[in-house]
């Protein structure tokens, strides 16, 4: 193995840090940070985050709620759910868990979210304000691969990156991101023809697919810097990534997962919160 592991832990750790900071002195002021996750799933992997980031939450004196619908809630409830949370002044964030009910699509639903709140940036308000320059909290996803590439003091300037998936939550920020960074930006999706051969020009590739070891040695030029977004499932319970391990023998740098992207999200929501309630009149 020859990477550099990117490892996001001690990064994680210092946002999570500072975020704890942030929120003591807010609770001092009379504002105490709150987040309200919003769910309407019996995924296990989904409802396992949701926990996750409570107990998160809670070490950094963030305070944190719940509000499970259950798979059989309409988009009507969840609306009507985040729009009632919009208007709570003690509520400084709001997420939307996915996967939603069948049908739904988040971008729909989050517009209901007051994109002063809208800490994880998935109301399309937030999406249009970050793509325009103008203020908004980015995806958290998206934020934590830029938080990363910095953290280990990875050019981005005039480097070629691409992307490997064009959702609005993970892909299409991050490629937004990078090119505010002044990167060279490629977005590959399903129907791209011979990934191999464009994922094989990036000086940092990004694999957010959803697709388990999908980016192997084939598709990564030596040195390059590979960050591996991709969470997927095992049927023994755990968790691999959009890369193939064996990448480490080219790459220059790689995240792994679990332990890179991940717990940097997490932090990065957990800081955004805080600043949510800052700037709360
Ligand atoms: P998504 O909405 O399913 O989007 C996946 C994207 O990947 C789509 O644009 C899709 O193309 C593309 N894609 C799928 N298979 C591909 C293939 N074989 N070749 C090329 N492109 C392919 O997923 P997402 O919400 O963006 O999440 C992506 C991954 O990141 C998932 O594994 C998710 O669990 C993970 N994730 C991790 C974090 C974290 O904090 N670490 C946070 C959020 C998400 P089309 O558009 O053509 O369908």
């Amino acid at each position: 193995m020859n990477a550099v592991t990117l490892s996001g832990r001690e990064l994680a750790a210092d946002i999570r840090t500072g975020a704890a900071a942030r929120a003591a002195e807010l609770a001092a002021a009379g504002r105490p940070p709150r987040l309200a996750a919003v769910t309407a799933t019996d995924d296990e992997a989904s409802a396992w985050y949701v926990r996750s980031l409570g107990s998160s939450a809670a070490k950094a004196g963030i305070g944190y709620d719940v509000y499970d619908l259950g798979p059989a809630a309409t988009a009507e409830d969840i609306e009507a759910t985040l729009a009632r949370l919009s208007g709570d002044p003690a509520v400084h964030g709001i997420i939307v868990q996915s996967p939603l009910p069948g049908g739904m699509r988040l971008a729909g639903l989050a517009a209901a979210i007051d994109p002063a709140k809208d800490v994880d940036g998935t109301n399309p308000v937030s999406l249009g304000r970050l793509m325009t320059g103008l203020p908004a909290f980015a995806p958290a996803t998206a934020a934590a691969v830029i938080s990363l590439l910095d953290r280990y003091r990875i050019a981005i300037e005039g480097r070629r990156a691409v992307v490997v998936g064009r959702s609005a939550v993970v892909g299409k920020p991050v490629a937004h991101l990078l090119l505010d960074r002044d990167a060279t930006v490629s977005i590959c999706h399903s129907r791209t023809r011979d990934l191999a051969a464009v994922t094989a020009q990036a000086d940092i590739l990004v694999a957010a697919a959803g697709h388990a070891r999908l980016i192997g040695t084939g598709h990564v030029a030596r040195g390059a810097t590979v960050i591996d977004v991709g969470t997927n499932a095992t049927s023994d319970g755990g968790m691999v990534g959009d890369v193939d391990p064996e990448v480490a023998e080219i790459a220059g740098a790689l995240s792994p997962v679990p332990g890179g992207v991940g717990p940097v999200t997490t932090a990065l929501l957990l800081r955004q919160v805080t600043e949510a309630a800052a700037g709360a009149a």
